[in-house]
């Protein structure tokens, strides 16, 4: 038997296996599962989207763009960005558009870290983001939050992390897993601790449209930011386009400069006929971006109530599509109580030590999909309480 871990990259052969998938690998060869894993929007992209890549298609759009992408899809970028959170980048040399948030994650933490410096990620978190900054050679630092202050960072937890070889702070907001928003007044704490510590955020923005209650407020806004701020964004969760892979970086000219040099050698360009429907996106979609999100904040209200009412404890999230519930009181850890949900009532959920050890103790239901779903949803996991023989009142003693 050869032995191929000898041919392999130590760095990926020690990178473990996502939490998410090896999850719903199990539950996708089960039958009547009621999915409340996936983390993606359960619409179509909207017509209008689809038409014009079409059309470009038709055109003859075949071709390579320009490395950081067409220059009207960058220029609707820069208006995007200075219309909606007052912030100004030149779309001639300050923008790149990338193959998902995720590439432009990726560019960032390549352009950024030398071996071994650390990035300090706010976590409950996206799943990616420490692998991302070990395939980059660099070392993540997990801050972590808790439910008892609505999964919000402190200043203090911050900057008992940083050691001299700290490089940036990744946040997310609104956040996935918790769906925790973060107002101006909590950018600003950050970004005091970012300045004074001479440290870049690069700021994941991906759900920022998905803002249910308070105004959304970008990192590189906040007064000293813009100069060490990375903002990260996409269509995927917006405009429901997650299968286009289509985001984009907006930073300072010589971050920017450095991430396009290894956009350029590894990547060329993002697909030509692709960024006509981001340009029709950001163009003509405002309504339908509306549309989804009014929905969304519909369910998010429906799903927050019925898991407090079941007995599971539950904090209103901000944006995005995810709750984050609490089941410490069921004496489960996350993994054994997504199990058990899953084998005995076909519910599938995400365990939430996956994004992080302060996810233990949670898990992370989507609510991106239909009313009814949901519905049985809350049914079938009232029942599974009840199964565990703990009911209502003694969760709610234990919260
Ligand atoms: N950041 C976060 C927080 C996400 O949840 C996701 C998708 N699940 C991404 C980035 C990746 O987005 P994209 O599809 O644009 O690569």
């Amino acid at each position: 038997m050869t032995d191929y871990n000898q041919f392999l990259s130590k760095t990926v052969i020690d990178l473990p296996p996502s939490g998410i998938r090896r999850f719903f690998d199990v539950a996708s060869k089960m039958e009547n599962v009621i999915s409340l894993g996936v983390g993606e929007p359960d619409f179509v992209t909207p017509w209008n989207i689809r038409d014009e890549t079409i059309a470009s298609i038709e055109d003859g759009y075949t071709s390579y763009t320009a490395n950081p992408g067409l220059l009207e899809l960058r220029q609707e970028i820069s208006n995007y960005l200075n219309n909606r959170f007052k912030i100004e980048y030149n779309p001639e040399n300050q923008i790149i558009v990338t193959i998902g948030a995720s590439q432009a994650l990726d560019l960032a933490f390549r352009a950024l870290l030398n071996p071994g410096e650390e990035v300090l990620i706010i976590e409950p978190a996206f799943v990616s983001y420490p692998a991302l900054v070990k395939l980059a050679g660099g070392k993540p630092v997990q801050v972590g939050t808790s439910a008892e202050n609505g999964f919000k960072v402190t200043p203090e937890q911050i900057e008992a992390a940083i050691t001299d070889r700290t490089k940036a702070i990744l946040i997310c907001s609104p956040n996935n897993p918790t769906g925790t928003f973060l107002n101006k007044a909590d950018l600003e704490k950050i970004a005091h601790v970012a300045m004074k510590h001479n440290l870049v955020v690069i700021t994941d923005e991906i759900y920022a449209e998905l803002t249910y209650d308070e105004e959304y407020t970008s990192m590189a806004s906040i007064p000293g930011m813009y100069e060490r701020t990375i903002t990260i964004n996409g269509f995927s969760k917006a405009f429901a386009m997650t299968g286009w892979r289509l985001g984009y970086v907006a930073a300072p000219v010589p971050i920017v400069q450095a991430m396009l040099k290894i956009h350029q050698y590894t990547t060329m360009c993002a697909p030509h006929m692709l960024q006509h429907g981001a340009i029709e996106a950001l163009r003509n979609g405002k309504e339908q971006v509306s549309e989804m999100k009014r929905s969304y904040r519909r369910r998010r209200n429906f799903i927050v109530t019925s898991l407090n009412d079941i007995g599971l404890d539950c904090h209103t999230p901000g944006g995005a599509f995810y709750v984050f519930p609490s089941i410490r009181n069921t004496g489960l850890t996350s993994e054994e109580f997504a199990e058990e949900l899953l084998k005995k009532e076909r519910v599938a959920v995400v365990p939430g030590n996956a994004f992080g050890k302060s996810g233990e103790g949670y898990i992370r239901c989507s609510y991106a999909t239909s009313m009814e779903q949901l519905q049985e949803a809350i049914v079938r996991m009232e029942r599974f309480l009840q199964s565990l023989n703990i009911n209502k009142e003694q969760l709610a003693l234990e919260k």
